[in-house]
């Protein structure tokens, strides 16, 4: 179904707009909070729930998720996968073979927007555990974005392993923080929890309503100022965003985003701010943002009309920024 994208045209003051994030808007009283640092970033949970969650279970599900999926732990299962020898089927943690076959399929309703071996070009363009400094050329690009393609990574179930047809490196910043969002909700879910919302990186869950009843109230901030851009509706849904606002380097004046277009080599560098996603899940919707920033403005309304997704854009226009959403996120959208 290619729904149409609506275009508001709200003309956002650049003075309004701050870094792409979020604010959790509903305070609410009885609610069990609990905050905390992971993965290189803050992560915050208000649940309603029988009884209190340790923080401790929340803390240790984090670093089990870390000790598979990390690239800045050398010892992580990833990073011993990276370092491995092509052409061996190599064992690895079912969940890890979940994730990086959900990527795989990102990639492949892409078309390689979205594609977890782009580790080289993280690296080359400054980003994550490898970073290099300075700024590539254009040969060192070319070359780094030889072994960037996911179909050389084989992923099994049945027994779980990984293995690399061709030499590669997987990156699974983009969708394993969405995947560790939905594993707390699992454990809050387990818990009995009937309501909560958990934030970790920008990736959200939400279960239920927000204490009093009502939908849980989401301020997407924009790319450059205090305020919220928009604010989104949730009851049990799960949100992300990508933005080139969090994590960027400046070099000879440009900046150069921590997203990577693996089609080209290059950092995305377009009018498309910010995406924000909803969907069932956190990991799916952490990697529809990214590849719809990949994407770009014309190409991701597109994709998102297609895949009937709940899109939100914010597009730089006129010194200013507009907002566009899909079709399939407007009950999601607070009015007024
Ligand atoms: P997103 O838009 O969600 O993802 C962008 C990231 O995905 C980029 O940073 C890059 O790594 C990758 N990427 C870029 N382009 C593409 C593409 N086209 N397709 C697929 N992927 C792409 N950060 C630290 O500073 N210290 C840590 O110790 C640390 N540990 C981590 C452990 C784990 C398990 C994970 C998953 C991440 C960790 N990080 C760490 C990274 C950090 O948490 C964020 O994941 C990172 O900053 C990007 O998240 P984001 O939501 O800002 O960007």
């Amino acid at each position: 179904m290619s729904g149409s994208s609506q275009r508001e045209t709200t003309q956002l003051a650049a003075s309004v707009l701050s870094a792409a994030a979020f604010g959790l808007m509903s305070a609410g009283c009885g609610l069990e909070r609990a905050n905390g640092i992971a993965m290189g970033t803050t992560y915050s949970i208000q649940a309603d729930c029988p009884k209190s969650l340790p923080h401790v279970r929340v803390d240790a599900e984090l670093a089990r998720i870390d000790a598979l999926m990390s690239t800045y732990d050398r010892d992580s299962e990833l990073s011993r996968f990276n370092r491995g020898a092509t052409g061996v089927a190599l064992p690895v943690s079912p969940e890890l073979v979940d994730v990086v076959g959900a990527a795989f399929v990102v990639s492949e309703q892409t078309r390689g927007a979205f594609d977890a071996t782009v580790a080289p070009l993280v690296a080359l363009w400054g980003f994550g555990a490898d970073a290099a400094p300075g700024a590539p050329g254009d040969k060192e690009v070319a070359q780094a974005l030889r072994s960037v393609d996911y179909r050389r990574i084989a992923h099994n179930r049945e027994p779980p392993t990984l293995e690399k047809l061709r030499p590669a490196t997987l990156d699974l910043s983009g969708i394993a923080k969405g995947f560790a969002v939905d594993r707390l909700a699992g454990l809050l879910d387990d818990a009995r929890c009937p309501a909560y919302l958990i934030e970790f990186g920008g990736e959200i869950k939400a279960r239920a309503s927000a204490p009093g009843g009502g939908p849980w109230r989401v301020g997407v901030e924009s790319p450059s100022g205090p305020d919220y851009a928009k604010t989104l509706l949730l009851g049990t849904d799960a949100l992300a965003t990508s933005g080139d606002y969090r994590q960027y380097r400046e070099t000879d004046g440009v900046r150069v985003s921590h997203v990577i277009d693996p089609r080209t080599g290059y950092p995305v560098r377009h009018h498309l701010a910010s995406v924000t996603v909803v969907t069932d899940t956190a990991m799916m919707a952490d990697a529809y943002a990214t590849a719809m920033l990949v994407m770009g403005e014309v190409e991701a309304r597109r994709f998102a009309g297609e895949m009937d997704l709940a899109a939100l854009f914010i597009v730089r226009a006129n010194g200013g920024f507009e907002m566009f959403h899909s079709q399939a996120m407007v009950p999601y959208l607070e009015r007024g």
